[in-house]
C-alpha cells in the first residue's frame, strides 16, 4: 500500500513575489487617486508552489474616497494576470454560464434581427457567437490570441469574424448595431478606456449590453465574499452607471437576475459625457456587506472547530478557496501541529503542491486510513457535490467537515 505523503503547511520555502505582477492605479471609475483600504491579504498565493515563477502578491481592495467605487489596487498587470491566473482553469473572457437565457433576452429586445450585426467583446473562442442566428453578422474580439486561433478553426466556416485585439484600441471596419459584454468589464484594468473605445467603434444608435456582478447582490456566504480576486473593479449600480456616463453612454434599460449575481444594462450613445456622482448608499451597502462577510467568516470558523484535535486533514480542493481558508481561518495555523494532504480533480494542479502540501487526484482518497483524520471540503459552489462524491468513495460521514451550512449564490 502506498503511503500518503502528509506534510505540514508552509513546508515549501521558495515561493516569491515580483513588483511586475501589479501596478498602482487611480480610481477606474472617476479617475481620482484617493484610495481607502478596506481589505488586505498579504502574500496571497495564486495556486501551486513554484521556485521559478513569482506566484504571490498582496491583494488589496480599496474604496475611492471621491466616488465610492470599489476596486483592486494595485491591479494585476498583464504579466501578473498571465502568471497568477495560469492555473485558474478558465479564461476570464469566457462567457459565464447562461448563453440560452442571454440569447432569449437579446431576441426579445430586438437585438438579433436578421441582417443586423453584433460584436461580442471578450468573446474567448467565439462559443457564444456560434449559438446566435447565422442571419446576424457576428464579430468577436478578445485579447486571448490562442482562444481566437482555436475559435477560427472551430467556427471560421460559419462566417463568424474573430479579431485578436486590445479592448482599449481595437478598430473595426464596420460599426456594429449591438455590442455585448457579459461578465468582462469587472476583469479589466481600465474599464473607462474600453467603454470609450466601444463608443467610438459603434454608430449613433448602437446598443451596448453590459452585465456585471454588483455590490447590492453580493451578500454571499462565501468567506471570499463579493471581492473575487479575479475582479479588478467591484461595481455597484451607481459605479457602473458612472463609468458608462463618463465614456459617453446612457442607460436605456436594466435587468436583475433573481438566481445569480448578474446585473444587466442596456446603454445607448449619449450626446455628451458626464462626471461621476458619489452615491452615499454605496458606502452604506459596503458597510453592511463587510459585516455580513465577518459573520460568514465567524460561522466558517465555528464549523471548522468540529475538527477538534484531529492531527491529519485531507483537503478536497487545491484552488483559491483553500488560500482564503489559510488567510481567514486558523485551520492551517494556530496552535495546531497538523499534517495535510490535498486532493483536486483539476489535472493542472495534480502532482504539484500548495504551500508544501502535495496535491493528488481524488482517487488517492481510497488509500487513507481515517483514524484521527478528517476530510475538509474546500469549495463554496462545489461543496455538496464533493460531499456526495466522498460519500460514494466510502469516506465515513463522521469525518467529513463542511465549511458552510448553506450555499447561496448571492
Ligand atoms: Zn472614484
Amino acid at each position: 500500500m502506498t503511503l500518503i505523503p502528509w506534510k505540514p503547511v508552509d513546508s515549501f520555502l521558495h515561493n516569491t513575489t515580483d513588483p511586475v505582477l501589479t501596478s498602482h492605479r487611480p480610481c477606474p471609475v472617476c479617475g481620482t487617486d484617493r484610495p481607502r483600504e478596506i481589505l488586505r491579504l498579504d502574500d496571497f498565493q495564486f495556486f501551486t508552489d513554484s521556485a521559478t515563477l513569482p506566484k504571490r502578491t498582496t491583494i488589496c481592495e480599496v474604496q475611492c474616497a471621491a466616488c465610492y467605487a470599489l476596486y483592486l489596487n494595485p491591479a494585476y498587470t498583464s504579466r501578473g494576470f498571465e502568471v497568477l491566473f495560469a492555473e485558474a482553469g478558465c479564461s476570464y473572457g469566457a462567457t459565464e454560464g447562461r448563453p440560452q437565457e442571454q440569447i432569449r433576452w437579446l431576441t426579445e429586445m430586438g437585438l438579433l434581427n436578421d441582417g443586423s450585426s453584433i460584436l461580442d467583446v471578450g468573446c474567448y473562442d467565439g462559443r457564444f457567437l456560434s449559438l446566435l442566428p447565422a442571419t446576424v453578422r457576428r464579430i468577436g474580439v478578445d485579447i486571448d490570441n490562442p482562444a481566437i486561433e482555436r475559435g477560427r478553426a472551430l467556427y471560421g466556416d460559419q462566417g463568424i469574424d474573430l479579431v485578436h485585439g486590445d479592448f482599449n484600441s481595437f478598430q473595426l471596419d464596420r460599426k456594429p448595431d449591438t455590442i455585448t459584454m457579459f461578465h468582462v468589464l469587472e476583469h479589466l484594468p481600465s474599464p473607462l478606456a474600453t467603454l470609450k473605445n466601444l463608443r467610438n467603434q459603434g454608430h449613433e444608435n448602437t446598443s451596448l449590453v453590459v452585465e456585471v456582478p454588483i455590490l447590492e447582490n453580493g451578500f454571499t456566504n462565501d468567506i471570499n465574499s463579493f471581492f473575487s480576486a479575479q475582479h479588478m473593479t467591484h461595481f455597484s449600480k451607481n459605479s457602473l452607471n458612472n463609468v458608462l456616463a463618463r465614456a459617453g453612454w446612457e442607460l436605456a434599460g436594466q435587468l436583475e437576475q433573481s438566481d445569480y449575481n448578474g446585473y444587466r444594462v442596456l446603454a445607448k450613445p449619449a450626446g455628451t459625457t458626464s462626471q461621476a456622482n458619489a452615491n452615499p448608499e454605496d458606502d452604506t451597502t459596503l458597510k453592511n456587506l463587510l459585516k455580513h462577510r465577518r459573520d460568514a467568516i465567524d460561522k466558517a470558523k465555528a464549523n471548522l472547530a468540529t475538527i477538534g484535535d484531529a492531527e491529519k486533514i485531507v483537503v478536497w480542493g487545491g484552488g483559491m478557496h483553500t488560500e482564503f481558508l489559510y488567510h481567514l481561518t486558523d485551520v492551517f495555523g494556530g496552535q495546531h501541529n497538523r499534517q495535510f494532504f490535498i486532493v483536486d480533480s483539476d489535472p493542472l494542479k495534480q502532482g504539484k503542491s500548495w504551500r508544501g502540501i502535495n496535491i493528488e487526484a481524488p482517487e488517492s482518497i481510497s488509500k487513507i486510513d481515517w483514524t484521527g483524520a478528517n476530510l475538509l471540503i474546500s469549495s463554496y459552489g462545489g461543496q455538496e457535490k464533493i460531499a456526495e462524491c466522498a460519500d460514494g468513495m466510502g469516506v465515513p460521514t463522521s469525518v467529513i467537515v463542511k465549511v458552510y451550512e448553506t450555499i447561496r449564490v448571492y
